[in-house]
């Protein structure tokens, strides 16, 4: 991966966003600043406001020239979650979030599914070392580009049109950044999911390309299934998976139950990724608007995200310390409530710094 900040400070934008969001950024900030602490690079935060509040109070989503500014002025995005009940319409998250993601061309969603413990995972006799894959998600095309249409709207003879879009370009660097995540890792299986029985034009660019590539790749094992057997074995046997490829909407779908077998939505992290410039890093949970406020939201999406952006970062040994530290406190039980603990947000946040500080 190029690295374009070699030797200098790294620039994090801070967008803690709307509920929890606000609650688990700061958390993860603060034990972010605990493992770097002894560092020779120094990271550089920046908080930026983008969320409900100001969106309400001032009508901006994302402010004109913050993408420019990001994709210049940054390294990376830690990103909390956006989702409020008084945006019912979701405007400000479609714009901060999707406009994001498409306008920084953040093709790769990475999604870890890693079974951190084994009580937590709600397949029957599953243990840790049988849950451990990555899924990679087309992040930029797909179902979700918005292209489509209605036709006599309203009407009894309505029309709904949604285009699935697909080019050559998006679906090979997509592809391709799964086996070179393999080959980096020293993984041996890619699994490239589609629909191509059915979907027979977008599915079979990606049958084209996969059946290309692999040539690149002997030393990996290559395998095709429909996304709906690949729905089942992942629950059947998740053990047989190391590398998922897949397109935007299966990939969205297939990596939420990933994140069930590994424990729920307070433990997953995610990646936005584009390769040598600045990508965007999360928790996989939303809002919560009905704990939002409380104290209670779990911290480990955000900290697990801010490993992956760690690790993006090539700051490597600290990225392990920051999950040396969950996998630690998930050991000790000191845990919020939704993993059956009595911890509060800022508790884990303190106690996983202290254990990044004492790791040093
Ligand atoms: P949004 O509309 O922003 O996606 P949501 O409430 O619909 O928000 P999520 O926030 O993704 O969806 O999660 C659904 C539920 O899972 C929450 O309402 C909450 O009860 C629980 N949950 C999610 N994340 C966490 C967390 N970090 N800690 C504790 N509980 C969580």
């Amino acid at each position: 991966m190029p690295l374009r900040w070699g030797g200098e400070a790294a620039r994090i934008a801070v967008i803690p966003g709307d509920g929890i969001g606000k609650e688990v950024t700061p958390e993860a900030v603060k034990v972010i600043r605990a493992a770097t602490a002894k560092a020779k690079r120094p990271l550089e935060f920046v908080e930026l406001d983008w969320g409900a509040d100001k969106y309400l109070k001032e009508g901006v989503t994302l402010p004109s020239g913050a993408v420019e500014m990001l994709r210049d002025e940054f390294d990376a995005i830690l990103f909390g979650a956006l989702g409020d009940p008084r945006v019912p319409s979701n405007q400000h998250a479609a714009d901060i979030l999707l406009g994001l993601r498409f306008k920084l061309d953040l093709y790769v969603n990475a999604r870890p599914v890693e079974l951190l413990q084994d009580r937590l995972t709600p397949l029957r006799d599953r243990k840790e070392k049988d849950i451990r894959f990555m899924v990679f998600r087309e992040n930029t095309e797909g179902l979700y580009v918005g292209m489509g249409g209605f036709f006599k709207k309203g009407t009894a003879d309505e029309i709904a049109v949604q285009e699935d879009v697909n080019s050559r370009k998006g679906v090979e660097r997509i592809i391709r950044y799964a086996y070179d995540y393999a080959r980096q890792n020293g993984l041996n299986r890619v699994c490239m999911s589609d629909k191509s029985n059915a979907m027979t034009y977008a599915h079979d660019l990606w049958q084209r390309v996969f059946k290309e590539l692999k040539q690149e790749y002997p030393k990996i094992e290559s395998r095709h299934l429909y996304i709906d057997t690949l729905a089942m074995e992942v629950v059947r046997d998740p053990s047989q998976f190391e590398v998922i490829v897949t397109c935007n909407l299966f990939g969205d779908i297939v990596s939420d139950l990933g994140a069930q077998l590994a424990g729920g939505l307070g433990l997953a992290p995610s990646g936005n990724i584009h390769p040598g410039r600045t990508s965007l890093f999360e928790p996989v949970h939303g809002s919560a608007p009905n704990i939002a406020g409380k104290g209670i939201a779990n911290p480990f999406g955000s900290v697990l995200a801010s490993a992956m952006m760690l690790d993006f970062l090539d700051w490597k040994p600290e990225a392990q310390v920051l999950r040396e530290g969950v996998r630690s406190a998930l050991k000790e039980s000191f845990v919020t409530p939704d993993l059956g603990g009595m911890k509060q947000t800022v508790e884990v946040g303190d106690w996983l710094a202290k254990y990044a500080e004492k790791s040093l």
